[in-house]
């Protein structure tokens, strides 16, 4: 392994999914729902694969039917008008996208910041772009953790390329407000930064509708938007994710996915493209379905005795275990399925400095109300 990759090791979902496995815990890890999605969806996927629709090489930016349906949704629920021919590209899941955008848009030794903690697939991906990543720590703040304006420019230097945006953000669970990603944008525009925002947890918004920093004044040409079907649709496993941006961008990102993935797989482009056509109604049940899970789990948490930051978005709960008596989440996490039958993360694995994550522990309440109310009876019994 080279010395870019030698830190990463493996991931921590992959070593926490695992140990689920193995010990029978319940797995609150990794973040994947355990229903499935629409059944309209899958079986729009079914049709696909008999009616042989995408069974060969689909066009390598995506089938046309689905970089309409992106384009369409980012009109309907957002007003941003993106041209389906020339600013969509289809990626084999955000994971694709991230890693396409920076192998594309980085050159060795630039500067990449990003909000610390951050998901794991960003650190290793800077580093395979020959990136420098500058971590802007979220700090607890009032319930919640919180961006630093002042620490964010205070990190842009000249050599930093671009800002790796999430929100809502993974594993806090913040949304940035309307206010700070002004602020984010205004910063980009004055020092003339691309963004790179990641923006898969989109619909998954417990306040206010979620804001895409594109649609802020200036951010349009500098601004390459990412999303994915996992999350929205309740189908992580099909790897359908997407981006869109200006034609100069699309075609840059392209000339790095051409070579990873060349395309992403034909079946399921056609079950996402009716899947982003759904009515109101189907987003609508997703988010507040997702509200009553979160309120569950939190709940439970705050009975066990942990201090809970409710997220505002995403399928994760941050916790501090230090009322518990603990403040290593990383032994904490190791010795959970033994204790009480429950797989958590440890947010340390998504900072660089580790010390400042070391009290946090992440819990995914993307899981059905009986396996929550199971957990949340489990997790009792840690209780001080
Ligand atoms: N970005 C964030 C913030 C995530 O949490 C995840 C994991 N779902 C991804 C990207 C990867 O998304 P996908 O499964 O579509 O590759
Ligand atoms: N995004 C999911 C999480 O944060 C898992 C993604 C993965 O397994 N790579 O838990």
């Amino acid at each position: 392994l080279n010395r870019r990759l030698a830190a990463f090791g493996t991931t921590i979902f992959a070593e926490m999914s695992a140990l689920a496995v193995r010990t029978g815990a319940i797995n609150l890890g990794q973040g994947f729902p355990d229903t499935d999605g629409p059944e309209e969806v899958r079986e729009a996927a079914v049709r696909a694969l008999r009616d042989g629709r995408g069974n060969q090489y689909p066009p390598g930016p995506g089938i046309p039917e689905l970089r309409t349906a992106v384009a369409e949704h980012q009109g309907r629920f957002y007003g941003l008008t993106y041209d389906p021919d020339t600013e969509v590209l289809v990626t084999a899941g955000a994971t694709e996208a991230i890693a396409a955008s920076l192998l594309a848009l980085l050159e060795p030794g630039d500067e990449v910041i990003a909000l610390e903690p951050y998901y794991d697939s960003y650190a290793a991906c800077i580093a395979m772009a020959g990136g420098t990543r500058v971590p802007v720590t979220l700090r607890p703040h009032e319930g919640a953790f919180r961006l630093d304006l002042d620490e964010l420019r205070a990190a842009v230097t000249d050599r930093t390329r671009l800002i790796l945006l999430n929100t809502p953000h993974n594993p806090t669970g913040t949304v940035l407000t309307h206010d700070e990603l002004a602020a984010v944008a205004a910063l980009a525009v004055e020092r003339d930064l691309l963004v790179i925002t990641d923006e898969v947890y989109e619909h998954l918004v417990f306040g206010d509708a979620h804001t895409p920093l594109a649609g802020f004044p200036g951010m349009r040409e500098r601004t390459v938007t990412i999303s994915s079907a996992g999350k929205t649709f309740s189908y992580t496993g099909w790897k359908v994710g997407w981006i869109t941006a200006t034609p100069e961008l699309i075609t840059a990102v392209r000339s790095a996915k051409q070579y990873l993935t060349y395309v992403s797989a034909g079946p399921f482009q056609y079950a996402v493209a009716e899947a982003l056509r759904l009515p109101g109604a189907y987003f609508d049940t997703l988010r507040e379905d997702l509200r009553t899970k979160r309120d569950l789990l939190a709940d439970g948490l705050s009975d066990a005795g942990f201090t809970v930051f409710r997220p505002s978005g995403t399928y994760f709960i941050t916790t501090d275990i230090r009322p518990l008596g603990e403040s290593d989440g990383f032994a904490f996490c190791r010795s959970l399925p033994e204790r009480c039958g429950i797989v958590a993360v440890p947010n340390a694995v998504f900072y660089d400095h580790q010390a400042q994550g070391a009290p946090f522990v992440r819990f995914a309440f993307c899981k059905r109300e009986d396996v929550l109310k199971d957990a949340a009876a489990r997790l009792k019994s840690l209780a001080p």
